[in-house]
């Protein structure tokens, strides 16, 4: 199959515009044995650290492209990960994108504050997008990235990767299976000490502050492991280093109650070091600790059970489970609109701790 032909056939596939069944193949066994080309948006820790790495561990896609407003990088970069010059981009001419069928996918790591305009530009210019968490900074701007996305027919999904975890994916199957009968409480902290007092993630315009960064990790938890939306939320901001913390939160404890009558409790910091996940059921309960580190995800429950399985690498993990799904036209483990539900709780904890209110969601 030719390259164009190749990406409408995936386009289509994704935009589930096949009524028919699907073709089910693996990562070896596609047209011309081609994988998803992924260009990288934003070079900075993540990327260079987790992401370019895992791409040599991944099947069924790998790093095809860079998009970096750093000349500096690029050499290496290319070098690096065997780039060529027409699949590197800047800033400036990234939406010339659209012409390259060596991209299928365009993963969004920028700063969070840019992560709507370049979701909505890659999706203009065709590509499939991938958008670290948090997904944005408003509802508003979730929606017009799920629109993009939709109207130019390409799926989006979010970096959350614990959803792609083991460990993670039994304690949610726990909770829909009631295996220790109904979820009544959860605990969820997220935290670590951030010892930087200059970066964007210490700027409100840039989306800084722990609970757009962390706290989404708490949130995430208190509801796949309820398996509900949150109906309200209080919520409290505080800090012990006002100098740097002047525009974000420092450390955000927030609680939510759910339909069902269950409760969380969750706490997020860039002050302290926080890792750890308690569920309290009816009959029994169980906990991951840590819980959203990259390796080493470990648990216990009541009843003596260990939850240790150990995977090669979460990102690799979740970037296969995504290429996958646009490959099969199956539905992505975690949507835009899977984004959309944090960021909508995410508004109400913000609403809760500046007033002091209790928010109904
Ligand atoms: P970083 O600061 O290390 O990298 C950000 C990159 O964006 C840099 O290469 C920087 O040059 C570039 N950039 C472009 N315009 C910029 C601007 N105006 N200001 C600042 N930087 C600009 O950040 P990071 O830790 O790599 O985080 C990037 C994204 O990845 C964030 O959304 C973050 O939440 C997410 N992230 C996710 C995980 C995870 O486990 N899923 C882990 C770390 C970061």
């Amino acid at each position: 199959m030719k390259k164009h032909s190749r990406r409408a056939f995936i386009k289509q596939l994704a935009g589930g515009a096949c009524a028919l069944a699907l073709p089910s193949f693996d990562a070896r066994s596609r047209p011309g044995n081609k994988r998803l080309g992924v260009a990288l948006v934003g070079l900075g820790y993540y990327s260079t650290h987790l992401l370019a790495p895992s791409l040599e561990r991944t099947r069924p896609c790998y790093l095809a492209g860079i998009v970096t407003g750093t000349p500096a990088k690029v050499e290496h970069w290319q070098k690096r990960y065997a780039i060529s010059d027409s699949n590197v981009y800047n800033y400036a001419n990234f939406d010339q994108i659209a012409n390259n069928p060596n991209i299928d996918v365009v993963y969004i790591v920028l700063p969070n504050s840019m992560h709507a305009e370049y979701t909505i530009r890659a999706a203009k210019a065709g590509k499939h997008v991938w958008c670290e968490k948090p997904m944005a900074l408003s509802v508003a701007e979730c929606e017009s990235m799920i629109k993009a996305c939709r109207d130019n027919k390409v799926s989006l999904a979010i970096g959350y990767r614990m959803q792609h975890e083991p460990n993670t994916q039994t304690v949610i199957r726990f909770g829909k299976e009631r295996l220790y009968g109904k979820v009544k409480a959860v605990s969820a902290a997220a935290g670590f000490y951030d010892n930087r007092a200059d970066h964007w993630r210490l700027r409100k315009a840039m989306g800084g502050g722990a609970m757009y960064d962390m706290g989404v990790y708490s949130l995430q938890a208190a509801r796949y492991c309820t398996g509900e939306e949150p109906i309200a939320v209080t919520a409290q901001h505080f800090t012990t280093r006002p100098t740097i913390f002047q525009e974000v939160d420092e450390t955000t404890v927030f609680q939510l109650e759910f339909s069902s009558g269950a409760v969380a409790h969750c706490k997020t910091s860039f002050g302290m070091s926080l890792n750890s996940l308690r569920v309290n059921c009816e009959t029994g309960w169980y906990q991951l600790e840590p819980f959203q580190t990259y390796t080493g995800i470990a648990g216990t429950t009541s009843d003596g059970r260990l939850l240790n399985a150990a995977i090669d690498s979460q990102q690799a993990k979740q970037m296969d489970d995504d290429a996958l799904a646009i490959l099969q036209g199956t539905p992505l483990l975690v949507p835009g609109e899977e984004g959309l539900r944090d960021i909508r709780v995410v508004e109400a904890v913000f609403s809760a701790a500046k007033t002091g209110q209790r928010v109904v969601i």
